[in-house]
């Protein structure tokens, strides 16, 4: 019998997972994409990626959810999507849309107000009126944009204590978009690579910042193909 393609899809999933094989999820977060290409494409093929669970995230999560719930008036949590060919995706989940404008909320916990700037490793940490946008936020938000075909979006950073905030607008930028595309691609060369069983050396990795390999789950792959200074 001919199946609608969405159903077809679905029943490859279930004989893949009955056999115990699960289908390579060609999804890409666009979370994933703003740090090592390498894991990212590592943890694509190897069905391990996971949203950060550090403690940070989790009150950034409760503080989402809690806007969700008092704030109403815009949607929330919106899921985004935009295909990217081959049958891979690029997904992602927008915080919140307002008519025409993407807005992302930053959850921020500062050094200490009032401190000099001498006494705080970076001027943006040091409270709420030095703060700044990271560019991480910045691409993220620009790539939500882009997929949802929108030409401006607001990042606001609250301050944890106290939920003081400021707002910063972004507008759209085509090429930094464009860009942030090519680097979906070449997370889908490198899983293709790996699934030929080549490995993908060639991808972007993190330079030298150690501390980011260091609690890496990766690290020891890394380690045996050609980051030997990261051997134990
Ligand atoms: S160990 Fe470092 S270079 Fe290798 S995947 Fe992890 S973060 Fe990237």
């Amino acid at each position: 019998m001919e199946y609608p393609d969405e159903i077809s899809e679905f029943n490859e999933r279930i004989k893949s997972a009955v056999s115990g094989k699960p289908l390579l999820e060609r999804r890409i977060w666009v979370t994933s994409l703003s740090h090592c290409l390498r894991k990212t494409a590592l943890s694509i093929y190897l069905n391990t990626y996971n949203p950060s669970k550090s403690w940070e995230a989790r009150i950034g999560s409760a503080l989402h959810g809690w806007l969700g719930e008092v704030v109403k008036g815009a949607e929330f949590e919106v899921p985004v999507e935009y295909k990217l060919g081959n049958g891979w995706t690029l997904v992602g989940k927008a915080d919140a849309v307002k008519g025409d404008y993407v807005l992302e909320f930053k959850f921020k916990g500062f050094e200490k107000k009032g401190g000099t700037e001498s006494e705080s490793r970076n001027k943006k940490n040091r409270d709420l009126d030095h703060a700044e946008p990271s560019k991480e936020w910045v691409e993220q938000l620009n790539a939500y944009l882009g997929m949802l075909g929108k030409e401006r979006g607001y990042i606001y950073i609250f301050d944890r204590n106290g939920l003081e905030f400021r707002i910063f607008p972004v507008d759209f930028d085509e090429r930094l978009f464009r860009r942030f595309i090519k680097r979906a691609e070449r997370v889908i060369e490198s899983v293709e690579e790996l699934e030929e069983g080549k490995f993908p050396k060639w991808i972007g990795t993190v330079g030298n910042r150690n501390w980011v390999c260091n609690s890496c789950i990766f690290r020891p792959i890394c380690a045996s193909i050609d980051r030997e200074w990261l051997k134990p």
